[in-house]
């Protein structure tokens, strides 16, 4: 056994996590979420699908592929070019990537709001406060005032002013019947998620299969990079992409990765 086997999930702080551990995101990824139980702002279930999407991102490789770096610059231009963005935040989001997703939104001039599968008063006001320590100034997703329609009622649950009124929605980890139930409403779905063959992928406009933890990062960056591009060419870009070339690539990497 090696030092590095020892790594347990009972790790104080991240920064106990060796970063040249071979499974280091992993790891990282694994902590986060723990982390995330323990503050009440991730269900139990959370742990499940983290286990489900780590075996898809070991084998991609761990990183982000070519196609996927794509569709987040697409994203990024979706978010741009939209009247009213809406960033999407569950337990498993909130406890992976809180900061990363303030960065999104400011720089791209989305709202965040609150959306839960399991949904309880706690834990949406455990998670607006993680935000609020992360640097929101805004959180949506508290009023609940709207319904998405043909949804459970508990699941349907939404911001009047806030995702039901979106056109761009960025839904990272979401539930099949929810993305289903979005795309049905004319939302234009952006879907972060590691398995090219779920359903919420599939149902999106923008397909990006690659870990949220690298992911965000990389479409504020292209945000940043296009903040200046004018409209015409924001819209060539996002009419040009290839969603089903970009589930397939992934799939085509997962299938076939040399690891
Ligand atoms: P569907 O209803 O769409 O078929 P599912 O039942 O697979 O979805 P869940 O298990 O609820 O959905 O959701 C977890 C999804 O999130 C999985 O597809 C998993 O691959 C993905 N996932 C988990 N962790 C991450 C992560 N860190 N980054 C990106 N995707 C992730």
């Amino acid at each position: 056994m090696t030092d590095y086997d020892t790594v347990s999930a009972d790790v104080e702080h991240e920064e106990e996590i060796p970063t040249d551990h071979p499974r280091y995101q992993d790891l990282l990824t694994r902590h986060r979420i723990e982390r995330g139980i323990e503050k009440g702002i991730t269900h139990l279930q959370g742990m499940h699908a983290e286990g489900r999407g780590s075996a898809f991102d070991y084998l991609l490789g761990e990183e982000t592929i070519a196609s996927a770096d794509e569709a987040e610059r697409v994203a990024a231009a979706h978010l741009l070019l939209a009247e009213r963005p809406v960033l999407s935040i569950n337990g498993n989001v909130a406890a992976l990537v809180p900061g990363e997703m303030v960065d999104l939104a400011e720089t791209t001039g989305a709202d965040l709001e609150v959306n839960l599968f399991n949904r309880t008063p706690e834990r949406i006001e455990a998670i607006a406060d993680h935000l609020r320590d992360h640097g929101a100034e805004e959180v949506k997703g508290l009023e609940a005032d709207a319904r998405i329609p043909n949804l459970d009622h508990q699941r349907a649950k939404v911001d009047a002013d806030g995702i039901h009124a979106a056109d761009v929605v960025l839904v990272p980890l979401e539930d099949g019947d929810r993305a289903e139930a979005l795309e049905a409403m004319g939302k234009t779905e952006i879907v972060i998620d590691l398995n090219p063959l779920s359903r919420s992928p599939r149902v999106a406009e923008v397909p990006v299969v690659d870990n949220i933890i690298r992911a965000v990062p990389n479409m504020t960056a292209h945000a940043r990079d296009l903040a200046d591009t004018d409209e015409a060419e924001l819209r060539a870009l996002v009419e040009e992409f290839d969603r089903e070339a970009a589930l397939e690539a992934a799939e085509t990497r997962i299938r076939s990765g040399d690891l």
